[in-house]
C-alpha cells in the first residue's frame, strides 16, 4: 500500500482517541474552555450518563463571530501563539484539539455571543467532514456547547462504554474536581433533568470549606486543617486531613498545580512521606491541596489529556512539599485553640473501618450512637447502683469531682481538661468546658513516648556498628553512583559504604538501631528513591519504626489502673507533644463529646 494523507475528519477521530476518551472527558475539555474564557457562572447538564447529552453553557466571554468555524478546526486555538507562551501556558488549555476532537465524533452546536457584537451565532458540527454554515442564534454573553449522541459514528468506541450510572459517576467526579479549583466559580449539575448540586460563587474560607465538605464530605472537613504556606515563588495552601482521619483508597486526594487537575509521581511521593510516620501502613492520606508556582517552572504540554505535568526542578518542589506538609501534621498536637484542632478527631470516622492492629486493636474506636445489646443493659444498670452505693452521695460537704464538676471546670486552663476517671482501665474520661475528653491511654501514652524516644535518639547521636561480615550488594551503575554522591547521606545516619566496583557496594557499618533488620533492602530503596527525587526519608523512618516499636512495648498497658494525678500528668504530656493527636499507627488517642452532642445524645432541649 502506497502512503496517502488521511483526511481531516479521520485525523480528528484519531486524535479523539487520546483526547476523548469517555463522556467525562468531554465534560473535562468543555469545563476548562468555560474557566478559560473566564466564565463565573457554569452549568452542566447531563442525559443519560453523557451519551445522550453533554450540555455546558458559560457566561464566559464568548467567540467573535468569524472565530466559531475556527474553533472547531484542528490545532486552532486563541490561547498560545508563540513556542514562548507555549513555555509559560497560564490557561488550562493550549493545544486547540478538544472541540474538533469532540465534533468529529459527535453531534456538536456551538453557540455563542461575544461582547463585540449584539447578535448570538450558531454552528452545528453534526459529525461532518465539511462545516455547515453560521447561522444568527439567540444567547446571552457567554457560550454553550451542546454535545449530543457521543460515538454515534465510533461503534468500536461506544461498545467500551460501561452503564450509564458509570458513566455520570466519572462525569461528577470531574465537575466535583473542576470545582474544587475555582471557589469563584459557581457551578451547577444536573443529570436527567434532576439538579444533583449548585454551588454558588464563594469568596471566604467558609464558603469554600461549604464547597469542599460538598465534594470530600463532612467527616473529612471535620478532620482537616487549613493551612497556607508562602516561601519565596512556591505557594502551597489547602486543606490537609489529619491522620486519624485515613482512606483504604487515594480517592480524596486532590492536588491542583496551578488550578490544573494533576496526577504526579512526586507529588504524591512527598505527600506519603510527610504521613510517613503518622499513617498507618496501607492507609491512604486525605487532602485538596493548591500548589502555585511560576508557569515556567512547570510544563504542561506532556500528554493530550494535560492531567500530567513535569516540574523544572522537582526536587526542591519534592522537598518544599514534604516539610509543609509535615510541619502541619507535626502542629497538630492538642491544646492549640482552633477548633478544627479540637475536632480533630471526630466520633464520626470515615466511614470505613481502620484496619485491625496487632493485640492493640482491642481498644476500638467510640462509636456515635451505642445501641447495648439487653444484657449489656443489665450488666450496665447493675454497674450504676453498685457504683451508687460506692459514692459517697450522703456525705455533705466532701468534694467530689463526678458530682461537682462545675469546680473543676472554672479553673480550666488546659484543652485537654481535667481526668475524672478511668474507665475500665481503657479510658482516661476528662473534662473540658466543651464537655467530656475521651482518652486512649495506651495510644496516647505511646505517642509520647515515641516523641521522646525520637528526640533523644537525635540528641545522643547514633550508635554504629560496624558489621565483622560486610554486606555486598549488586547493583545498577546509577545506583551505585548514586550511593558515592549520597555518601554524606548514608554517613549522617549511621551507614558506611563503599564502592567494590561499577555495579557493586559492600555495606560495612550501620546504625546499631537497625541491627537484625533486612538492611540490604533498607539500602536499595534508599538509593532508588535518591534517584528518583533526589532525598529520602527511608533510613529515617525505619529507625522511627524500631522507635515505635520499643514506644509501644514501653507504654502504659491497657487494664493498668492510674490514680488521678497520673491521668492528669499524662494529659499535660498529650498537650506538650508533637502528633499527640494520633497514636503511632495512626488511630485517634483522644476524642471530644461536646456538651451540645450530649445534650443531642439525651434529646435534651427539645
Ligand atoms: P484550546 O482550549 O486548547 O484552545 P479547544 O479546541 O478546546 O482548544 O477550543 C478552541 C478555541 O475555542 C479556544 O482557544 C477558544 O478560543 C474557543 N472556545 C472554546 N470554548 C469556548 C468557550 N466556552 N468560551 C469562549 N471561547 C471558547
Ligand atoms: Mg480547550
Amino acid at each position: 500500500m502506497r502512503i496517502k494523507s488521511l483526511p481531516d475528519q479521520l485525523i480528528n477521530q484519531i486524535a479523539a482517541g487520546e483526547v476523548v476518551e469517555r463522556p467525562s472527558a468531554v465534560v473535562k475539555e468543555l469545563l476548562e474552555n468555560s474557566l478559560d474564557a473566564g466564565a463565573d457562572q457554569v452549568s452542566i447538564e447531563i442525559e443519560q450518563g453523557g451519551v445522550r447529552l453533554i450540555k455546558i453553557r458559560d457566561n464566559g466571554s464568548g467567540l467573535h463571530h468569524d472565530d466559531l468555524s475556527l474553533a472547531l478546526s484542528r490545532h486552532a486555538t486563541s490561547k498560545i501563539g508563540s513556542l514562548d507562551d507555549l513555555e509559560q501556558v497560564a490557561s488550562l488549555g493550549f493545544r486547540g484539539e478538544a472541540l474538533p476532537s469532540i465534533a468529529s465524533v459527535s453531534r456538536l452546536t456551538l453557540t455563542s455571543r461575544s461582547a463585540a457584537s449584539e447578535q448570538a451565532w450558531v454552528l452545528e458540527g453534526e459529525g461532518r467532514e465539511r462545516l455547515p454554515e453560521v447561522k444568527p442564534a439567540s444567547h446571552p454573553l457567554g457560550t454553550t456547547l451542546d454535545v449530543r449522541d457521543l460515538f454515534f459514528n465510533v461503534p468500536a468506541r461506544r461498545k467500551f462504554l460501561r452503564a450509564e450510572k458509570t458513566e455520570f459517576g466519572h462525569i461528577d467526579t470531574v465537575v466535583k474536581r473542576i470545582a474544587l479549583s475555582r471557589f469563584d466559580v459557581a457551578f451547577r449539575l444536573s443529570h436527567n433533568g434532576r439538579q444533583l448540586f449548585q454551588w454558588p460563587v464563594s469568596d471566604s474560607t467558609l464558603g469554600s470549606e461549604r464547597r469542599v465538605a460538598g465534594v470530600c464530605g463532612e467527616a473529612f472537613m471535620q478532620a482537616a486543617r487549613f493551612f497556607e504556606h508562602d516561601a519565596a515563588d512556591l505557594k502551597l495552601w489547602g486543606w490537609l486531613a489529619l491522620p486519624s482521619f485515613s482512606r483504604s483508597q487515594g480517592d480524596m486526594q486532590h492536588f491542583y498545580v496551578n488550578g490544573r487537575v494533576v496526577r504526579d509521581k512526586v507529588i504524591s511521593h512527598a505527600v506519603r512521606q510527610a504521613y510517613a510516620d503518622v499513617l498507618y501502613h496501607g492507609r491512604q492520606p486525605a487532602f485538596v491541596l493548591f500548589l502555585e508556582l511560576d508557569p515556567r517552572s512547570v510544563d504542561v504540554n506532556v500528554h493530550p489529556s494535560k492531567h500530567e505535568v513535569r516540574f523544572r526542578d522537582s526536587r526542591r518542589l519534592h522537598e518544599f512539599i514534604r516539610r509543609t506538609l509535615k510541619k502541619v501534621l507535626a502542629d497538630s498536637r492538642v491544646g492549640e485553640s482552633e477548633a478544627a484542632v479540637l475536632k480533630a478527631t471526630p466520633l464520626q470516622q470515615a466511614s470505613e473501618p481502620l484496619p485491625r492492629l496487632s493485640q492493640q486493636s482491642a481498644l476500638t474506636l467510640p462509636s456515635v450512637k451505642p445501641s447495648p445489646s439487653p444484657s449489656q443493659l443489665a450488666s450496665q444498670s447493675r454497674l450504676y447502683s453498685e457504683l451508687a452505693k460506692s459514692l459517697p452521695f450522703e456525705k455533705k460537704g466532701e468534694k467530689n469531682q463526678i458530682l461537682e464538676p462545675k469546680l473543676a471546670v472554672q479553673q480550666e486552663e488546659h484543652p485537654l481538661g481535667y481526668a475524672l476517671a478511668q474507665l475500665h482501665g481503657v479510658y482516661i474520661v476528662a473534662q473540658n468546658n466543651d464537655g467530656l475528653i475521651l482518652v486512649d491511654m495506651h495510644a496516647a501514652h505511646e505517642r509520647i513516648t515515641y516523641e521522646r524516644l525520637k528526640t533523644a535518639y537525635a540528641e545522643q547521636g547514633i550508635a554504629r556498628e560496624p558489621l565483622l561480615v560486610p554486606l555486598s550488594l549488586n547493583l545498577s551503575e546509577a545506583e551505585v553512583n548514586a550511593a558515592e554522591q549520597h555518601q554524606s547521606v548514608f554517613s549522617e545516619l549511621g551507614f558506611e559504604l563503599d564502592c567494590i566496583g561499577a555495579e557493586q557496594l559492600r555495606i560495612r557499618q550501620i546504625p546499631a538501631l537497625l541491627h537484625g533488620s533486612e538492611v540490604e533492602k533498607l539500602v536499595q530503596d534508599v538509593l532508588a528513591d535518591l534517584l528518583m527525587f533526589g532525598e529520602t526519608e527511608r533510613i529515617q523512618a525505619a529507625m522511627n519504626e524500631v522507635l515505635s516499636t520499643m514506644a509501644c512495648h514501653g507504654s502504659v498497658r491497657a487494664n493498668r489502673q492510674l490514680n488521678l494525678s497520673e491521668m492528669n500528668a499524662l494529659l499535660r504530656d498529650m498537650e506538650q507533644t508533637q502528633r499527640s493527636g494520633q497514636c503511632n499507627h495512626g488511630r485517634p488517642t483522644w476524642t471530644l463529646l461536646s456538651m451540645q452532642e450530649l445534650d443531642t445524645l439525651f434529646l435534651r432541649g427539645r
